[in-house]
């Protein structure tokens, strides 16, 4: 229990160790107790990070406790912050994130750049396949801003969701349109760029029942047996909507950027390659549809 009356650095104290000794935010690499504290209290305070280490000794109010402690309460339980906080920032954004959805994560922006580095006509058509809320789509236009960026999702509150993120970011011209993949999209609509981070997780992978994993949509993550249930039928119908000469880059899961090359070599792509991320993970696998 935080008593009231208690100063900034106390508070973040106590919120440090009771999620250490909770076992919670801790990936073995990063003091992420002392992370999470420090954003949750910020967001308790509607602060930014530099007030918490300019002002230490600064008493909250009791609200302010309050709404902290309760943080803390969910964080316990392993509700991820983003929920908690109600966003999270992606690329130069920031989106709102709710249930419906995956929370953006920092490997993604891999993906934004290799599409940002393709040389495409200034006016390339661009297409997000289960854009969430809307992270990739917005992120895309906003670096390219003659981009005309469609982002595509079969849940209705994801694309609400983003349509608010397009809204609130400045960039209203993104459309978001509810589709079951390509279902809604006319057979005569074609693109010069679809990027997509699908679901790929393996439906019995043991890190669903770790972290924020637990609490993110399994529509969003999972993907059959082998993962790639969503990604075999986006490489198999992409060809009907890409323009020759048009990019298709797909985010999957550590294991999978040799298959997915196979499934894009043998659909006919040329130029396909696999990138790593910052932890040198196999990340996004990209071809061109020649
Ligand atoms: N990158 C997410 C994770 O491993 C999964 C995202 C996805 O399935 N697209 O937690």
């Amino acid at each position: 229990m935080l008593e009231a009356g208690v100063t900034i650095e106390k508070a973040l104290a106590w919120a440090r160790t009771i999620l250490t000794e909770n076992q919670i935010s801790d990936d073995g690499v990063h003091d992420s107790a002392a992370i999470d504290s420090k954003v949750l209290l910020c967001a308790a305070l509607g602060c930014e990070q530099v007030y918490l280490h300019t002002w230490p000794d600064k008493v909250p109010n009791k609200t302010q406790i309050q709404t902290f402690q309760q943080m803390i309460e969910k964080r316990i339980l392993g509700y991820p912050v983003a929920y908690i906080i109600g966003f999270k920032d992606f690329w130069s954004l920031r989106l709102a994130v709710s249930e419906a959805t995956l929370i953006p994560r920092p490997e993604t922006e891999l993906l934004v750049e290799l599409a940002l580095n393709l040389a495409l006509p200034n006016t390339s058509q661009v297409l997000d396949l289960g854009t969430g809320t809307g992270a990739i789509a917005l992120a895309l236009a906003s670096e390219q801003s003659k981009w005309s960026v469609t982002g595509l999702d079969k849940s209705h509150d994801a694309v609400n969701l983003a349509k608010k993120n397009g809204k609130d970011n400045g960039l209203p011209e993104v459309e978001f349109i509810q589709s079951n993949w390509f279902s809604s999209l006319s057979s005569e609509k074609k693109f010069e760029l679809i990027v997509t981070n699908p679901p790929y997780i393996e439906t019995d992978d043991y890190h669903l029942k770790m972290g924020d994993v637990r609490f993110e949509p399994a529509s969003a993550l999972t993907s059959g047996e082998d993962g790639l249930d969503d990604i075999r039928f986006i490489i198999h119908e992409s060809v009907n909507f890409l323009v020759k000469g048009g990019w298709l880059l797909i985010e999957h899961g550590n294991r999978q950027g040799d298959r997915i090359a196979d499934l894009l070599v043998s659909k006919g792509f040329s130029n396909v390659k696999i990138e790593y991320d910052l932890n040198e993970h196999a990340r996004v696998t990209m071809g061109q549809f020649i």
